[in-house]
């Protein structure tokens, strides 16, 4: 497979589709552990990158996904607006840089894993999306090559997102909730699954 624009722009907007039909959703979590604005954030840096795909797809592909970052960094706002920047600005960088698609994707992937963790001062455990994004890394990296590939990562982006109701935040809003936490699906760690689990759609109707 390679990253032609119009694969690029498939996935792009099967993405920010996804989560913008997911908003109502990654409210509805924020309004249990923060302040509800997680799918509202959410949806405007997802509408802002549709609004201009066209444009993003047409550089090469480390700079389309920094741009897709600096989109997400200007509209997300948040913390998560941020996080999701530093993740595909990290990304688009490490491509820029001479890392290939789709033979380095997982290197590619730990770019963005890193950028989030340093930016959030954060870690795997902390409920947060690191407890989508670090499992997801890790199967790309294990289950590199397997021709199962694809459902593999959309299971463990799916029970990450579940594992992360038992656990007690301590990172960003929701930890100020301390043990009022516990119980609810963190919204960062629902939306990292529902973009993960939109590609994977993608990426099986093109293979
Ligand atoms: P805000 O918390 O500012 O209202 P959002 O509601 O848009 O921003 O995003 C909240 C999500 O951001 C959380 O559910 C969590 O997944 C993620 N998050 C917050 N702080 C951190 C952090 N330090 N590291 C990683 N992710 C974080
Ligand atoms: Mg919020």
């Amino acid at each position: 497979m390679r990253l032609e624009p119009a694969m690029l722009a498939s996935l792009i907007a099967a993405g920010a589709e996804q989560v913008i039909a997911s908003a109502p959703e990654l409210t509805r979590l924020d309004q249990a552990i923060g302040d509800g604005d997680h799918g509202a954030n959410m949806k405007r840096g997802c509408e802002a990158i549709l609004n201009k795909l066209d444009a993003i797809v047409a550089l090469p592909t480390g700079q389309a996904i920094k741009s897709l970052g600096m989109t997400l960094v200007m509209t997300v706002g948040g913390a998560s607006g941020p996080l999701y920047g530093s993740f595909f600005i990290a990304s688009g960088e490490a491509i820029t840089a001479g890392r290939r698609l789709p033979e380095d994707l997982a290197e590619i992937f730990a770019a963005g894993v890193a950028a989030v963790a340093a930016r959030g001062r954060s870690r795997a455990g902390e409920k947060t999306m690191l407890d989508v994004l670090v499992p997801v890394l890790e199967t790309l990296r294990v289950d590199a090559g397997r021709p199962d590939l694809i459902q593999r990562v959309r299971a463990v982006a799916g029970e990450s997102a579940e594992r992360t109701a038992p656990m007690l935040a301590t990172k960003g809003r929701a930890s100020f909730l301390g043990e009022r936490s516990i119980g609810h699906i963190d919204p960062g760690a629902r939306s990292s699954c529902v973009l993960v689990h939109a590609i994977c759609t993608r990426l099986e109707a093109h293979s």
